[in-house]
Formats: structure tokens, sequence, C-alpha cells
């Protein structure tokens, strides 16, 4: 924990997550200097700040990237990269894919509370189709973006659901997920009291353990996340893929870039 006072609404999820997290690195017994946590932009990207550990709050939606420059740089260290849905599933889509892919050894916790917070309330990936807002009459019609089916179409090795009102499951949820080799993927209903009051109450009432039990079997796990409504909470899905070990680039020394780029 660091001396950094949270900025976040009182009441806000995030600050149970950030409990959760603590409780986590408590229970791994990881000192500060061997973690890191990156984060974008948004709400739930403050994250960083409030923790001892090494910290980046980069660019919106480019936490992956970033977490996994640094993994390759220093695979001694445990990253975590938190996010939150709009920053996470719109505009660093294209790198949540592609993490989920590539399969490093990364904890991705994503703060899901179905808005952008930050910038006060319009709908994000996540948002029911028909939340009706002054900022988008009628609600947007969209369907929302399904972050755990395109987890696990992706290649994502681990596959969780937590809740905010579960400080308690939340902390196991990212003890487990980062003793999980490979890139592990938390998402954790969060809810955003200040523009989504609705949720708090709400998702209390909806939330449940996952009525099935977890599974290593992707077709299983895809049968059961496709008809998932959004509130199975625990591990979903935990796969035996290994985590990808960059090759060793025996021919691009030095020499190489010399010749290879000499002008
Ligand atoms: Fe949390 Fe919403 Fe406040 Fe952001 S705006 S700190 S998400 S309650």
């Amino acid at each position: 924990k660091s001396a950094v006072k949270p900025v976040w609404c009182p009441g806000c999820g995030d600050h149970s997550v950030l409990v959760a997290f603590q409780r986590a690195m408590a229970e791994l017994a990881l000192p500060p200097e061997q973690v890191a946590v990156v984060s974008g932009i948004g709400c739930s990207s403050r994250i960083p700040s409030y923790t001892s550990c090494y910290g980046f709050h980069g660019v919106h939606g480019r936490a992956l990237a970033v977490a996994s420059g640094l993994k390759v740089a220093r695979p001694d260290l445990t990253v975590v990269v938190a996010s939150g849905d709009g920053d996470g599933f719109s505009i660093g889509g294209n790198h949540f894919l592609h993490a989920c892919r590539r399969n490093l050894d990364l904890t991705y916790i994503v703060m899901d509370n179905r808005i952008y917070g930050m910038t006060k309330g319009q709908p994000s990936p996540t948002t029911e189709s028909d939340w009706d807002t002054a900022i988008a009459p009628g609600g947007t019609g969209l369907s929302p973006f399904h972050p755990l089916v395109i987890a696990l179409a992706s290649g994502a090795n681990f596959i969780a659901r937590g809740f905010t009102g579960d400080v308690g499951g939340c902390a196991k949820l990212i003890v487990d997920a980062v003793r999980t080799p490979g890139f592990s993927f938390v998402q954790i209903l969060s809810p955003c009291v200040t523009f989504r009051s609705d949720q708090q109450k709400a998702w209390k009432s909806l939330v449940r353990e996952a009525i099935v039990p977890e599974t290593d079997d992707p077709a299983r796990a895809a049968r059961r996340l496709m008809t998932d409504d959004g509130f199975n909470l625990g591990v979903l899905y935990r796969g035996k893929r290994l985590p990808y070990q960059p090759r060793p680039s025996a021919n691009l020394t030095p020499s190489h870039f010399e010749s290879e780029f000499a002008i």
C-alpha cells in the first residue's frame, strides 16, 4: 500500500479491488519490488499509484502492450495489468486479443462497470444495449462485447470473474491468476456508484458462484461462456497452454543489425 490516498468516489467498487490486490500480494508473499502494476487510462487505471509496487500509469488502451514488453525484458517480475472496460475492450481491444494469443505470463484485471466513468458516463463496450441515458437516449442498441468468450477464443489460459461485493473472493481469484502460468484474465464487476447507481444493489442479487465448476476443456468452457449471463463468479476456465517464451534471437546479433541497416 502506498501513502497516496485514492481519489475514487466513496463507494466505488475500485476501492475493493485495491484491497483485494493488497490481500493477494500478501497471500503470495510477494515483496513490492518483485511486482509491477501497469495500467492505461480511466478511473481503474489509477491503481498503480495506490500500491508500493513498481507502477506505470500509461497511455489509453495500451497497458497490455507496455506490460508485454516489460514481461519479456524482465521475466523475473510478476506483472499485473489493470484496466477498465472502456480502456481495455474498446481503445485497447486489439491488444487484448493479441495478449490472449501470445499467452505471456501476465495477470490482467479488468474492473468492469459497463461505463466510461472518468469521462462522465458514456456507454462502453460492455454496456447493456438498452441502458437509457441523456448521452445515449433509448440505449445504444448494440450487443455488449463478451470479454470472457473473446478471451477464450483468443487463447487466454485462465479466465475468471469476481465481484467487488466479495473482496475475499476477488483476492482469491487474483492469487489463483498470478499462480497460473500464462495469460490470466480476471474480470471484476466493479460498480460505478456515481454514474450507474443501479448497479451495486442489482448485481448483489444477480451474482452467484458459477453453476458449472471450473474446466480445462476449451470446448466445454466455450459452450458455458456462450450462455453466460455475466454474473457467474469464480474460475471459469483454466487451460494447459504453456506461456509464450520469446525465441532466442541467435541470428539477431548487433552485427546483423549493422549489416542490415548499414547506410
Ligand atoms: Fe468509481 Fe464511477 Fe467514481 Fe470513477 S466515476 S471513481 S468508476 S464511482
